[in-house]
């Protein structure tokens, strides 16, 4: 499978490229040139197969043409080693729980697909030179990458993160790792990071002195494996015999997790239609309703991982349904709004719908779920069901899921595992000189 540009002035690249790379030399997000439906078999007996299995069928029409059935086969399971199982919550509204992987939250699919397909990769070259993958984080995708490639040989992992600026939980589960995985602890803020990061790349002493790789999220390798779920969602609704005529519900900031529910949707998955629920960062709501897209300095909110004012994975749902550019934007514009609805809340509606869902149902919603789940709440019209993600662990937020249900919410073992290791991080200045130094010694 070749992967092309969404900006169109960078060459056609293989799948290794798009995933080494992991954007196109014009800054464009690669999409892949083809999707591929998947048969109606596969669809009328997708309710008697496991998560695994409809994971497998779904990666190879992405990516069979690029690795050998059973090594995919193995890539795959190895990345889904816990369930993403759908739960009902009320009446005709169900939560696809994702924060059953090892970090609590979505993310964990995509960046445990990637390292292990960078992996396979580097073995396919005869496995020489070590891949060093550079990641800054503000909290969340740290722990997500670092989790997703320990232990996976021949990659190490640098993760850059702000000191004293992420959350002491979220800290703990990039910084008491060892093995392959490095923190490194910047006296600056999340931007410092990210420069220091981008230097790295474009520096060319250091390219030739190592071999460097970003894990960046809207990377083809951990954006399209987020499609495998929403598969096994229709799956076990199916099973239930509620899969008639299925609303799917994604709370989203940098749109990568949606778009691979509509990547899904393209391949034939029988969703009715999409609700994308945004926080009071409503650049993508606001687009819907107008036809206009204006992008904004993002606003902190209570769901902070959506706190986006400018999503990247924009440029991949206009190229996905513009027809590769052959629609004009008011066409394509009415192309999306036919499939997708959007919502937006403000923290008040957020804490507001956290109470009411946990009072009416004892379910406890993260504040990202929050926002999935009171827009179905307003938006399922009659014989509808819908499936919202619920995108992290409420454990995840602790402080704040606590504070507004007053509860003691129960922190899974996983986690608390975290929280008990060894804080391990190299000290770092915000200057790039010093960071290439401590890189050139390694
Ligand atoms: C990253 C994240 C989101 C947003 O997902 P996108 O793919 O960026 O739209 C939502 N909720 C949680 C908990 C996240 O970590």
């Amino acid at each position: 499978m070749q992967y092309y540009s969404t900006n169109h002035q960078a060459p056609i690249a293989t799948l290794e490229k798009a995933v080494v790379k992991g954007l196109a030399e014009d800054r464009g997000l690669y999409m892949p040139e083809r999707i591929n439906k998947l048969p109606k078999t596969f669809f009328d007996h997708i309710q008697d197969m496991e998560f695994q299995d409809i994971a497998f069928h779904v990666a190879e029409a992405f990516f069979g043409e690029d690795i050998a059935s059973d090594e995919l086969r193995k890539l795959v399971y190895d990345t889904l080693q816990f369930d993403c199982p759908v739960v009902k919550v009320k009446d005709n509204i169900y939560s696809l729980e994702l924060f059953h992987g090892p970090t609590l939250a979505f993310k964990d699919v995509g960046a445990r697909f990637m390292a292990r397909l960078l992996q396979y990769f580097i073995r396919q070259e005869g496995g020489k030179q070590q891949a060093n993958v550079l990641v800054a984080t503000s909290g969340d995708t740290g722990s997500a990458v670092a989790n997703g490639f320990l232990g996976v040989n021949g990659i190490h992992v640098y993760v850059l993160y702000p000191k004293g600026k992420v959350s002491p939980i979220q800290e703990c589960q990039f910084t008491t790792l060892g093995q392959n995985i490095t923190a490194i602890e910047v006296d600056g803020v999340f931007d410092d990071c990210q420069a220091l990061v981008k230097s790295a790349f474009m520096d060319e002493e250091l390219n030739r002195h190592m071999r460097l790789t970003s894990a960046n999220s809207i990377n083809v390798a951990r954006f399209l494996p987020q499609a495998f779920y929403y598969f096994n969602a229709y799956a076990r609704m199916k099973q239930q015999g509620l899969a008639d005529n299925l609303v799917v519900c994604v709370p989203s900031g940098n749109f990568g997790n949606i778009c691979a529910a509509l990547f899904g949707h393209e391949m034939g998955l029988p969703i009715s239609r999409f609700v994308a629920a945004n926080n009071a960062n409503d650049i993508f709501y606001n687009y819907l309703q107008t036809g206009h897209y204006d992008p904004k300095p993002s606003m902190q909110t209570l769901a902070n991982a959506m706190d986006v004012g400018d999503p990247s994975n924009f440029a991949r749902i206009v190229n996905l349904y513009s027809q590769n550019g052959a629609l004009s934007a008011a066409e394509t514009h009415q192309a999306i709004t036919s499939l997708i609805s959007g919502a937006t809340y403000k923290d008040e509606q957020i804490c507001k719908t956290m109470r009411q869902c946990y009072e009416e149902t004892g379910y406890i919603l993260d504040p990202h779920g929050a926002c999935g789940y009171q827009a179905l709440a307003d938006l399922l019209k009659p014989g509808e069901v819908g499936v919202f993600c619920e995108t992290a662990h409420p454990a995840k937020f602790k402080e704040k899921v606590d504070d507004i249900l007053n509860i003691d919410v129960e922190i899974p073992t996983r986690l608390r595992a975290f929280m008990q290791g060894q804080k391990q991080s190299i000290p770092m200045t915000k200057q790039f000189e010093d960071f290439k130094q401590y890189l050139l010694k390694q």
